[in-house]
Parts: C-alpha cells; sequence; structure tokens
C-alpha cells in the first residue's frame, strides 16, 4: 500500500513569527484523509518548526541540503545538521533549485546519496519546461532526470524516496496539469521503475504531483491511480488552503 502524501513547499517564504502563526494555525485544522503532512519552513525556522510540531502528526522537512558532509563551505547546511535540528526529510531536484542554481542530475545524484546516507528521506523533484513539452519531449525528459539522479540506487534505497512530479510551466503559474495529464506522466514513470527495478518496486514508491495544486483541483488529480499525493507551494502558505488539498487525498 502506497503512502498518501501532501507536502508544503514554502520556499523563501515566513519569518521566524509568520512560522510560528502558520504552523499554529496548521495545528487547529483536522486531517480527515490520514495522509502524511509535511511542511517545509527555510532552513533558519527548521528546530523552531520542529519543536512547535511536537506531539503533532505534521513532519518537517528541509527545501534542500549539501552534498558535503561538513567544512569550508560557506552558506551550506549538512544532512547531519539537518538530522540534529529533528528534520529527517529533504526536497531535493526543485525546478528552482536547478534552474536558478544550477542543480544538475550529477550534483543531485550526490546529494540523494548524501541523504540516503544519513538515513534521511528524500522528496525528489523532476519535470520539463514547457518547450520541452510542446516538442513532445516530455517523458524523454523526466526518464533522464530520473535515472541520471536515482538509477544508480539499489531497490532497497527507494524505501527512502518519494517522488514528486513537477512540469516546470505548472509551477506557480496558476496553471495545472490536467489530472489525465499528470496521470499519464505518472503512469510512465512507475513503468519506467518496473522496468529498471521490478513491479513490487514501481508499487511501492508514493509520487506526488506538483504545479497549482490548490483545493478546487486537488480532489480531481489525486483521484487518479498513480498520483499519490502532492508537492504545494503557494497554497501551503495558508493553512485552510493546505488542509484543503491535505484532506482532498482521500
Ligand atoms: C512547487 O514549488 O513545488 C509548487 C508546486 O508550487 P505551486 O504549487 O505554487 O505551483
Amino acid at each position: 500500500m502506497r503512502q498518501k502524501i501532501v507536502a508544503g513547499n514554502w520556499k523563501m517564504n515566513k519569518n521566524l513569527a509568520e512560522t510560528k502563526a502558520l504552523i499554529s494555525d496548521l495545528k487547529a485544522e483536522e486531517n480527515t484523509s490520514g495522509a502524511r503532512v509535511i511542511i517545509t519552513p527555510s532552513f533558519v525556522n527548521l528546530a523552531l518548526a520542529v519543536s512547535e510540531t511536537e506531539g503533532t502528526a505534521i513532519e518537517v522537512a528541509a527545501q534542500n541540503m549539501s552534498q558535503y558532509n561538513a567544512g569550508a563551505y560557506t552558506g551550506e547546511v549538512s544532512a547531519a545538521m539537518l538530522k540534529s535540528a529533528g528534520v529527517n526529510v529533504v526536497i531535493l531536484g526543485h525546478s528552482e533549485r536547478r534552474a536558478y542554481y544550477g542543480e544538475t542530475d550529477s550534483l543531485l545524484a550526490e546529494k540523494v546519496d548524501k541523504a540516503l546516507a544519513e538515513g534521511m528521506e528524500v522528496i525528489f523533484c523532476f519535470g520539463e519546461e514547457l518547450e520541452e513539452r510542446k516538442a513532445d519531449k516530455h517523458y524523454d525528459v523526466v526518464a533522464s532526470q530520473i535515472s541520471n539522479a536515482l538509477y544508480h540506487l539499489g531497490e532497497d534505497a527507494f524505501k527512502n524516496i518519494i517522488l514528486a512530479y513537477e512540469p516546470v510551466w505548472a509551477i506557480g503559474t496558476g496553471e495545472t496539469a490536467t489530472a489525465e495529464q499528470a496521470q499519464e506522466m505518472h503512469f510512465f514513470i512507475r513503468k519506467t521503475l518496473a522496468d529498471k527495478y521490478s513491479a513490487a518496486l514501481a508499487e511501492s514508491v508514493s509520487i506526488l504531483y506538483g504545479g497549482s495544486c490548490k483545493p478546487s483541483n486537488a480532489e480531481e488529480i489525486f483521484s487518479k491511480e498513480d498520483v499519490d499525493g502532492g508537492l504545494i507551494g503557494g497554497a501551503s502558505l495558508k493553512a485552510a488552503d493546505f488542509f484543503g488539498v491535505v484532506n482532498a487525498n482521500k
């Protein structure tokens, strides 16, 4: 049975007081879907978020981490630092990291290895640009992003991998992939996993959809067989909207 998951990508939003206030609002919401709920405040507010969510079912994840252990890497945050703050999940490969900070598939492979070596769970993001979809290259792009960063892993490692298909043209644009487009891609991803590893592995990996998902469209997207939940940007910044999405993941 695959896990249902809704993760909020807070990006560079919410200062310390706002983080505290949003978590307080989130704690007041009821999770009627049973989905795993994950939030990702900025690095500087992670420790606060961990303590504010203690005793609740809300999990705290990081939005990024270094591929290195420690040392002279100014501005970076290591997996061990995250773990010491009580953070056991990290988003890697978000399209904004790829586009604005030059994160490549090979760098992401290193980061994935480091996170897994530290016993962390990875939400691994990938997805095509609009031009790539228009040129009918979206399946090739997604297959290569996944294989370049993940296919050196053994089957066992996928217990700690959550996949997030995020078509770049749908992120923060208000334009959502249709539920059919999401399902087609998620089905394709599961098939590539089955071909590379096994049908059992493909069936066990949670695949989230991300891209302008909100309470009004989440239920239709999540109703698709191969969509196990969502990675939510804008709609994760208000508790009622976020839980509108969480509770659509029935
Ligand atoms: C994201 O950044 O991962 C995302 C899905 O953003 P939005 O929901 O705002 O499109």
